[in-house]
């Protein structure tokens, strides 16, 4: 329904693999200083002299993690990129390398791959980061991506998610649940959509949710504030899966506990709205719902005044003793058991 349509379609087999990979990589320019050699020979040369090197992987398969049907190829390649950086970024680290290797169907045709590389070039021009190697092979049905980025970080810099201690503030940026109510607007489109294929859906009111659904920003300038107001986090990750999943991985390697406060949750009017109208509570969306791409963080008490009142970070909560559990306190000021599914309304553990 949303999907580019494109009038040209020009088979893959045309090209020849070696083909495509020079079409659709033509154009990226190299932006880091630690990148020696990139695309054009059997490897990568990467030279990160003094730094430490981070790498993470992500898998994105069609139709487990993404849907062609509302989701425009141009922001899926934004996207892949973006759910990696992300992971760069937790460890406090500077993304500076991507490799983008496809797996596709003949069912796509060039003019589709090459919006697909256009949403990743966007992607490493805004970040700042080089394209340097991948692959494409065919697959006998939908479209895998697999992206693997590289960053870099001094080493005192680096943030693991086992920092966290009693006392430490919880801290995240930007707000919550927006993705995930935007995949539900995008959602409830497609069934009218199947209905009714001439009813373009209006989703102006929702534009917000359905931006972060369908184009999350990696927070590569919160670790830059940090940076600026000399504050080292203790224990870091990014909001993927839910905050009430991600709290707990914190509290788990840090050997912790935390008390989350319901009513410091950062919402966006529109969750807020949105929430109400599908008749769900925002709190239960802001934990269990996920791909909002936020960083969740500790920072040490003594921190505090460099970060309060900050419009891009909400204190929502602080680490206890491990022994205390990890615990949400209502606006009713009751105590609840967190759950990896957001909380446990049955207070059993
Ligand atoms: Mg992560």
């Amino acid at each position: 329904m949303l999907e580019n349509k494109n009038n040209e379609r020009t088979s893959l087999e045309k090209l020849g693999e070696f083909g495509l990979i020079d079409h659709l990589t033509q154009g990226f320019e190299i932006a880091q200083k630690s990148t020696i050699k990139g695309i054009g020979d059997d490897a990568a040369v990467l030279n990160f002299t003094d730094k430490k090197t981070v790498l993470t992987t992500d898998l994105l398969v069609e139709g487990i993690h993404f849907d062609l049907s509302y989701m425009p190829l141009k922001h899926l390649g934004y996207k892949a990129v973006m759910v990696n950086l992300s992971d760069v970024y937790a460890m406090n680290a500077t993304a500076t390398q991507v490799t983008v290797s496809i797996a596709v169907s003949n069912r796509f045709p060039l003019e589709a791959l090459e919006e697909l590389y256009a949403g990743i070039a966007t992607a490493c021009k805004t970040f700042g980061v080089d394209l340097v190697g991948g692959d494409t092979t065919s697959s006998k049905t939908g479209l895998i991506i697999s992206v693997t980025a590289l960053g870099e970080v001094e080493e005192n810099k680096i943030t693991y998610r086992s920092g966290a201690k009693p006392n430490d503030l919880l801290v995240v940026s930007g707000d919550l649940g927006g993705a995930y109510m935007g995949l539900q607007v995008l959602e409830r489109e497609k069934e009218v959509f199947k209905v009714n294929p001439n009813n373009q859906p209006d989703l102006e009111p929702y534009s917000y949710i359905v931006e972060r659904q369908l184009k999350p920003e990696a927070r590569k300038d919160i670790v830059a504030l940090l940076q600026q107001l000399n504050v080292q986090p203790t224990a870091m990750i990014d909001i993927s899966d839910g905050l009430s999943s991600e709290i707990l991985h914190l509290c788990k390697n840090s050997n912790v506990g935390c008390n989350l406060y319901e009513d410091k949750i950062p919402l966006d009017p529109t969750v807020i709205s949105a929430c109400e109208e599908f008749k769900v509570d925002s709190t239960m969306i802001a934990l269990s719902g996920g791909e909002d791409y936020e960083l969740l963080f500790t920072v040490d008490q003594s921190a505090f005044p460099k970060i309060k009142g900050n419009p891009n970070l909400s204190i929502i909560g602080h680490i206890t003793q491990a022994s205390e559990g990890a615990h949400l306190i209502t606006r009713g000021e009751t105590k609840i058991p967190l759950t990896a599914q957001g909380w446990n309304s049955f207070g059993n553990e």
